[in-house]
């Protein structure tokens, strides 16, 4: 079984985005990530954006509210990070608590600074195969280490377990626009593991440590495993048993090391491309 290793996407992304930021004279891009409270998934993804911007040669600047921060103040504070000509592009931790209003700043955000495409004109981008947009960075990064890997998806069967707005919708779209087949499993499937058996590519997505073994992978399916949980003993895992599941896929990514190292590259990425993109426009 061949292990699908992030670092080595993450590099490849990373000398394109120094020769982008060499076109552009000098001139540093910044990312705002956005976090309300301080939930430690949220703590670990700015960490590693921020410390991924910086190695790619751009800036990083983290705006923290606290959880019980009001809709009033979130909003007014939001708008000025949105408006403000410094910065280039946002990243919003999701979700928000209870009292804030997530859809309205969904659809707030700047769509050019929305990094993360959770805004409705990106998402409506993603869903009519339109690149000029952004699509949510995980998502992306599923297609960009299949692709770094020559992995073919025309005419693959796709199957994915997760339909959240952050991984499993979008990404079947972009498996779509890549020709591939897909099925999207959820909660209400029924017989997953007979679907999932199916897929010459299997992507889990659904949030739950370790839910799919070996039982689950079709002979000679890549596995892409994009969960990012803690089991009860405290480690990170993913929501894959790689032991067991590779037993049957051919190709399969790690967790740690497989699609989170790509995420955070496609977010550097896409911060160049925000940059260029306003000073293309000439936005200062
Ligand atoms: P959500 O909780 O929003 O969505 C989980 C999805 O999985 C839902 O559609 C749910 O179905 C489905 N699901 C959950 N349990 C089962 C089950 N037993 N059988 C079938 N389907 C199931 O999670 P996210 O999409 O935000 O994240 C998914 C995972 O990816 C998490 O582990 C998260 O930490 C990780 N992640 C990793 C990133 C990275 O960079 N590598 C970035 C973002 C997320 P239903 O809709 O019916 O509830």
């Amino acid at each position: 079984m061949v292990l699908l290793k992030g670092a080595e996407v993450s590099a490849k992304i990373q000398k394109e985005v120094e020769r982008q930021l060499e076109a552009m004279d000098g001139y540093v891009p910044v990312l705002a990530v956005v976090r309300v409270g301080e939930r430690p998934d949220d703590l670990s993804y700015e960490k590693s954006a921020l410390s991924r911007m910086k190695k790619f040669g751009m800036k990083g600047i983290s705006f923290a509210f606290p959880e019980d921060v009001s809709m009033e103040k979130f909003r007014k504070e939001f708008a000025r990070i949105n408006e403000a000509p410094e910065i280039d592009g946002i990243l919003l931790l999701r979700p928000l608590p209870a009292q804030l209003d997530e859809k309205e700043i969904e659809r707030m955000i700047c769509p050019e600074k929305d990094l993360d495409g959770i805004c409705p004109e990106n998402i409506a981008k993603v869903f009519a195969g339109d690149e000029t947009g952004f699509a949510p960075c995980t998502a992306e990064a599923v297609i960009r280490l299949l692709k770094a890997y020559e992995i073919p998806m025309e005419g693959k069967r796709a199957v994915i377990v997760g339909r959240s707005m952050v991984v499993g919708r979008p990404l079947s779209m972009l498996l779509l626009k890549e020709n591939a087949t897909v099925t999207v499993c959820h909660t209400r499937t029924k017989n997953l593991k007979e679907i999932c058996r199916q897929g010459e590519i299997l992507v889990a997505a659904a949030g739950r440590a370790r839910m799919l073994g070996g039982e689950f992978v079709g002979e000679g399916a890549v596995a892409v495993d994009v969960g990012i949980n803690v089991d009860e003993n405290g480690t990170l895992c993913g929501d894959m048993d790689l032991d067991s599941v590779g037993q049957k896929a051919s190709m399969a990514t790690p967790v740690p090391g497989g699609i989170g190292a790509v995420t955070t590259a496609v977010l550097a990425e896409h911060l160049v491309r925000a940059a260029a993109g306003r000073s293309k426009r000439n936005v200062v």
